[in-house]
């Protein structure tokens, strides 16, 4: 049974985990609490990321807009979201919260996380 190590990151506690499948099931060690559970298991079965990224505009006073993705997505998932949105450009203005780019089937909603008003 190979067991992985790693730094819980739901809290500042930042506590030790040990996580390894055994008998079926995820096992979790060091979590101080039920949320370090979760993120253990979670980080052995279906690892996720936030993506953060940015996003090409045309027109704006600034040549990119950043980017962030309402909820983790699976992290393999995201080397090729971002290969996705290399040749996507979008027309400014662009405003906080703007939806810039879906992908369904991986579960990617993209939003825009900054102002870039139009150049004058
Ligand atoms: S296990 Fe609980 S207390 Fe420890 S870092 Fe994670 S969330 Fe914080």
């Amino acid at each position: 049974m190979k067991k992985m190590e790693l730094t819980c990151v739901v809290c500042p506690n930042g506590c030790l985990l040990t996580v390894w499948q055994e008998d079926g099931e995820t096992k979790v060690e060091g979590a101080a609490c039920k949320n370090g559970i979760a993120y253990g298991r979670t980080e052995l079965t279906d690892p996720r990321r936030v993506l953060t990224t940015s996003v090409a505009v045309k027109g704006g006073v600034l040549p990119l807009v950043s980017v962030r993705s309402t909820a983790p997505i699976p992290r393999a998932a995201l080397l090729p979201a971002v290969a996705a949105l290399k040749d996507l450009v979008v027309d400014a203005p662009v405003h906080i919260g703007d939806l810039i780019y879906e992908d369904p089937a991986i579960g990617l909603t993209l939003l825009a996380s900054r102002n870039v008003e139009r150049a004058k």
